[in-house]
């Protein structure tokens, strides 16, 4: 049984829906203008307590990236992805920043986003507005 080494955050906190491990600061977002199936999702510039997933090309509606699924270390669901290289120069600050699925984390104030219903959003990236 290995240990598993938790990340304490302080401060404004994302954390996982599910088992509460700290994921990622409030400060730290770049954007809120992302979506995925789900709903909302957020740009962030780090995330913690996140074990990475294989790589895979996607295609989102910004262009072809190449990102990887993160998982939260202390419950093992998918929270996000990450993006390791964004193929159009225009997506290029993506690249090393990973994106949490608001459904899936707490927010500061221990709010839960609930996916609204009429939210049919295609692809699993946005247009930053
Ligand atoms: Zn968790």
């Amino acid at each position: 049984m290995g240990r598993l080494f938790v990340v304490n955050l302080e401060g404004k906190i994302y954390s996982c829906k599910h088992c509460r491990t700290h994921l990622a600061l409030c400060e730290d977002i770049v954007s809120k203008s992302f979506h995925c199936r789900h709903g909302k999702a957020y740009l962030f510039n780090k995330v913690v307590n996140v074990s990475v997933g294989e790589k895979e090309e996607r295609v989102m509606t910004t262009g072809m990236h190449t990102v990887a699924d993160i998982f939260c270390v202390g419950c093992g669901s998918i929270v996000g992805w990450t993006y390791e290289t964004a193929h159009e120069k225009s997506q290029k600050y993506k690249e090393g920043k990973s994106v949490l699925e608001r459904y899936k984390v707490s927010g500061p104030d221990g709010s839960n986003y609930w996916v609204s219903h009429g939210a049919h959003i295609g692809g699993s990236d946005a247009d930053d507005a």
